[in-house]
């Protein structure tokens, strides 16, 4: 099977049953990330249309100065979400500084929540990486999956240290600095992700659909000097455990174990 850690399938405006269609055709589990509370919301309707589909709350940093004056809004789907995501810092589109201090508000927010339940966090962390460790190590988070990291090598290498995954995705088939990244990360910390239907803003002719996943891999296959099926394999065994620490996706987890586990004797069997 194949994983997407970070997708925005409630960011789909059409199209959405031929998306659904492609994560089954392809098995995709697919973490749908959210960006606030309604965003969440259309994120468990999704999710009770395909069983590969986990919807995660999060609140993107370009929502914080929405929710910053009541955080407690937050707690309950805070409680319900199996993962914190997509949560983080980007200070690119911030008017003025005090934006600035409302994202770190939330972020601290969210950072400390998934400290106290003990829950991945899904980190958006662009231009403001060192900002972003320094507060993953102030609240002592533990559980961590970066998303389209592009820090530099000293923070890379320290988020390494402290276990972090990293989620590879189809920034890879442009960037120099990614595809560097996409070999150096250690084999046991590597995950896969789309940033589905976003990343086609940011990468106008690669087609925003959850197939886009088999090009990832494709790529990270040849890059890592692997091939595609070892790539799947481990994808497949890190997710596995971040799911085997969720307590909260444990029949999920029981019944995955099995699907890899068919799938795998039926491809090799
Ligand atoms: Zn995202």
């Amino acid at each position: 099977m194949l994983i997407d850690v970070h997708a925005h399938l409630d960011q789909y405006t059409e199209n959405l049953d031929t998306v659904l269609g492609e994560i089954k055709q392809h098995q995709i589990i697919t973490v749908s990330n959210s960006v606030d509370l309604d965003s969440y919301k259309r994120n468990c309707d999704i999710a009770s249309r395909s069983k590969l589909v986990i919807p995660v709350f999060g609140v993107h940093p370009i929502n914080a100065s929405k929710v910053a004056g009541n955080l407690e809004q937050l707690d309950q789907a805070l409680e319900a979400s199996p993962f914190l995501g997509e949560i983080g810092l980007d200070f690119s589109f911030v008017a003025d500084a005090a934006q600035e201090i409302e994202q770190k508000v939330v972020f601290e927010y969210l950072l400390e929540s998934a400290s106290a339940l003990d829950k991945y966090v899904i980190v958006h962390s662009k231009h403001t990486e060192a900002d972003v460790l320094k507060l993953i190590e102030e609240h002592g988070v533990q559980k961590v999956i970066m998303h389209w990291f592009t820090g530099s090598g000293e923070v890379f290498q320290k988020l390494v240290a402290r276990g972090a995954f990293f989620t590879v995705g189809a920034d890879i088939m442009r960037s120099a600095e990614t595809r560097q990244m996409a070999k150096e990360i250690p084999t046991d910390q590597l995950l896969t992700e789309t940033d589905n239907p976003l990343v086609s803003l940011n990468l106008p002719d690669v087609l925003a659909m959850p197939r886009v996943l088999n090009d990832v891999i494709t790529e990270l296959a040849l890059l890592r000097n692997t091939t595609e099926e070892d790539i799947v394999q481990t994808v497949e065994r890190n997710f596995m455990a971040i799911l085997q620490s969720t307590p909260s996706l444990a029949t999920f987890s029981k019944k995955i174990a099995r699907d890899f586990k068919n799938r795998r004797g039926s491809r090799f069997g």
